[in-house]
């Protein structure tokens, strides 16, 4: 068994559909993928036609964003229902300010000389109102304005950089709530890519589960190696199931590809220990 429980297709910043995200799933030898687009569910029923076909177990997922203490945490809601009400009317409510946050970037980097940033970006945007920085960072490699995905964040993307725009996402205790209506398990993403210390990684792990969290990426695309048995010793500490994920978002970015996961320490319990 081959498990990716993380990654993105063209319903929000990845670059091929869903049915081209199975299809590279199943010739990757995954057996069991969550598709986890940004604060969306729209390509949940296209992934699970070419799931049937290419028999891959779908599991129904989407990587919500959330604003913790200043700073933005992403959260994997795993095995929901995507026709969840509660659920449905928080995504869109988190999807609804990317379009204007978008038309700030764009003004930010026109003030750093770059034009025509907004409708470069929309051109790589499957949905518009799934607009996002990944869209932005490949209009700005293709203009040449950086050489690659990772050196155009450090350029243009990130705090106290030209095209990034400050955003308030949704709440922690909001979006735990939804994925656990909705039947689903909150996990934490990509803990390693929050950079915080001990004790603030601690006081958010406390408050996540505490408010009905029950998982840890401790394998995931971004990890260094090192970071591994550091979440494996927090899953354990605070009770909380192992999950891994490549977060994929497109051949040729410099990504993790779909699959290629080291495997989880054994003194992890997996989050698919009772599926
Ligand atoms: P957004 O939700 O619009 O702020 O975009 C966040 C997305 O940007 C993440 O999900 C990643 O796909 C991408 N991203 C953020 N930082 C980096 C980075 N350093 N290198 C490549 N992609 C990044
Ligand atoms: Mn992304
Ligand atoms: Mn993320
Ligand atoms: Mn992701």
């Amino acid at each position: 068994m081959s498990f990716d429980l993380h990654c993105h297709s063209t319903a929000s910043d990845g670059a091929l559909s869903p049915t081209e995200v199975i299809m590279r799933a199943a010739s990757q030898g995954v057996t069991t993928l969550a598709l986890t687009d940004h604060d969306s569910l729209s390509g949940v029923a296209e992934a699970s036609t070419a799931a049937r076909a290419e028999g891959v177990r779908l599991v129904t997922g989407a990587e919500i964003s959330v604003t913790w203490e200043g700073r933005t945490v992403h959260i994997v809601g795993l095995h929901i229902d995507p026709h969840h009400p509660e659920l449905q009317a928080g995504l869109a409510r988190v999807r609804s300010g990317r379009q204007m946050r978008a038309e700030r970037m764009s003004e930010s980097l026109a003030a750093v000389g770059i034009s025509g940033a907004l409708e470069g970006a929309y051109a790589f945007a499957g949905q518009r109102e799934m607009i996002g920085r990944t869209h932005f960072a490949r209009f700005l490699v293709q203009s040449g304005r950086a050489s690659n995905m990772a050196s155009v964040f450090r350029k243009f993307l990130v705090p106290g950089k030209p095209g990034f725009v400050k955003h308030a996402w949704a709440d922690l205790p909001d979006v735990v709530r939804w994925i656990n209506a909705a039947g689903g398990q909150a996990v934490l993403a990509h803990p390693g890519r929050y950079d915080l210390g001990q004790m603030r990684m601690a006081q958010l792990l406390g408050e996540f589960r505490d408010l009905g969290g029950v998982g840890i990426e401790v394998v995931a695309g971004s990890h260094a190696a090192g970071m591994v048995p550091r979440f494996a010793d927090f899953s354990v500490e605070y009770g909380l199931k192992a999950s891994v994920g490549s977060d994929f978002h497109a051949p040729g970015e410099g990504g993790r590809e779909l699959g290629r996961l080291p495997t989880l320490p054994a003194r992890c319990t997996p989050i698919w220990q009772d599926w």
